[in-house]
């Protein structure tokens, strides 16, 4: 039984804001940090359900039967009073890489590991410091984006599930 069960339905993202030019990237786990778990290593969890463990190596949620492992992840890049750990699964072995780079209006849509659940949005400006938040329902993320990053002071955005605190996936403004 996965304690990071989701119950929430499939939902894309509603991509409404059409004359939007903000265009970000996301920042999945790096090739080096999630080699830097594997290596620590974690418990073990074999997926029985989908979704319900979503990998933040490759951003999308484990298919039945996959190993993954629980890790604690700081996504912080210097101190803060804000900087923590947080749960997050990934796979067991390497899994490959993500579209990173999107806008609300453009191409490419918000993995759907993001869409589907409820969000924890934190808006951080260059020194770390908290400088706006949202809870959303993730088919709403791009406009939150957009919204957040509508404060120049805004500099990266940490999604985190809303019940469970899972960091999720780190979003920056690209230059
Ligand atoms: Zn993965």
């Amino acid at each position: 039984m996965s304690d990071f069960r989701q119950s929430s339905t499939l939902i894309s993202p509603t991509l409404d804001v059409m004359q939007s030019t903000t265009t970000f990237r996301i920042h999945p786990l790096t090739a080096d940090q999630a080699s830097h778990h594997r290596l620590a290593g974690g418990e073990i969890y074999i997926a029985d359900s989908k979704p319900g463990y979503p990998c933040r190596r490759c951003l999308r949620d484990a298919e039945i039967g996959e190993e993954l492992i629980l890790v604690s992840h700081d996504p912080f890049e210097r101190d803060s009073p804000y900087r923590s750990a947080s749960p997050i699964f990934l796979h067991r072995e390497e899994c490959g890489n993500v579209v990173t780079e999107t806008n609300v209006s453009g191409t490419h849509a918000l993995p759907e590991q993001l869409t589907c659940r409820q969000l924890s949005v934190r808006a951080f400006d260059a020194n770390a410091m908290m400088v706006d938040a949202a809870v959303i329902d993730g088919s709403v993320l791009a406009t939150t984006i957009e919204r957040l990053f509508g404060n120049d002071d805004a500099r990266q955005l940490h999604i985190h599930n809303a019940g469970r605190g899972c960091w999720a996936t780190t979003i920056s403004r690209c230059p």
